[in-house]
């Protein structure tokens, strides 16, 4: 009787889906839910998991987030473990078949571009230490633009009857998308070989895109709160070798930078780190614009 009940059950859920449904896209943050918004357009409704002001590392696993997470089609995260202390308890929980890892419903961004900083040796003692690199591909445009070819064939391959659909706003994204990597690369040509202090490491790839070169981390090892005794070391370290900034990301507590600007009498500057993170940054474009301009703006 119960499976009979659970093929009229399922017979029901297949009858139920329309035939022109749009995609339920989960996106675990911001800069991946604006990436599946260009790519879908209207025959996608995206969910964000996080916020800009939110440490993608440390998210609570809400019900609100199992709830949306069992409705999606289609989940969209980084991957490359930065959501390791909560996605697997939301895929668990929600119980959501389509969406598990290793089905046409689970999409990791970071297994689509070159992973820096993948350690030679891993050691758990040495803070968030990452075995697959550094999780935060999206402060290179390079990256988004490798991402969004996957992700549209994704799209495809999960929602085939639109596949043209995905792949004409792919092309047409790529071509905005590469015309707005030169322009941002011209107007950053400044910044090449500035040295910089960051708060957390967050941006290699930012660095390695635009050239920057990182000094000094505030943080005495990933994901661990800035003392004051590595501050005052990285105050000392400065006096040999000077930093012309420092860089934090949006959701960042800015007392340790401004503590050390105040000290190294150099200025420090909030970056928006994804969709969201200012007032300017409101879709991927914006994103980088206020990227380039608030990096620029502390050389002078
Ligand atoms: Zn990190």
């Amino acid at each position: 009787m119960k499976k009979i009940l659970q093929f009229v059950y399922c017979l029901f859920l297949l009858t139920a889906l329309p035939a022109a449904a749009e995609i339920k896209v989960f996106a675990c943050e911001p800069e991946w839910a604006a990436l599946a918004q260009e790519l879908g357009g209207d025959k996608v409704s995206v969910f964000t998991a996080t916020t800009a002001l939110q440490d993608p590392h440390h998210i609570e696993a809400r019900p609100s987030l199992i709830a949306r997470l069992r409705q999606a089609d289609l989940l969209v995260c980084t991957g490359a473990e930065l959501e390791t202390g909560w996605l697997p308890v939301l895929l668990r929980q929600a119980g959501n078949a389509r969406v598990q890892p290793g089905k046409p419903g689970y999409f990791e961004a970071a297994s689509h571009v070159r992973m820096l900083e993948i350690p030679a040796r891993l050691d758990r003692a040495e803070g968030d230490v990452h075995a697959a690199g550094n999780p935060h591909i999206q402060t290179d445009p390079r990256n988004i633009g490798a991402v969004a070819t996957a992700l549209a064939q994704r799209l495809a391959q999960i929602d085939p009857a639109r596949a043209s659909h995905y792949q004409a706003r792919q092309r047409d994204f790529a071509q905005r998308w590469d015309a707005a990597i030169k322009r941002w690369e011209q107007q950053a040509a400044p910044l090449k070989g500035v040295r910089i202090v960051v708060q957390h490491k967050g941006f290699p790839y930012l660095e390695n895109w635009l050239g920057l070169r990182q000094i000094a981390t505030l943080e005495p090892r990933p994901g661990m709160e800035p003392t004051s005794g590595h501050l005052a070391e990285v105050l000392e370290k400065l006096k040999r070798e000077p930093a012309q900034m420092i860089l934090r990301a949006a959701y960042h507590d800015g007392r340790a930078s401004e503590w050390l600007a105040e000290r190294a009498k150099i200025p420090s500057v909030v970056v928006p780190f994804t969709v969201g993170g200012s007032n300017q940054a409101r879709d991927l474009f914006s994103l980088f614009d206020d990227t380039v301009q608030q990096l620029l703006g502390a050389l002078r």
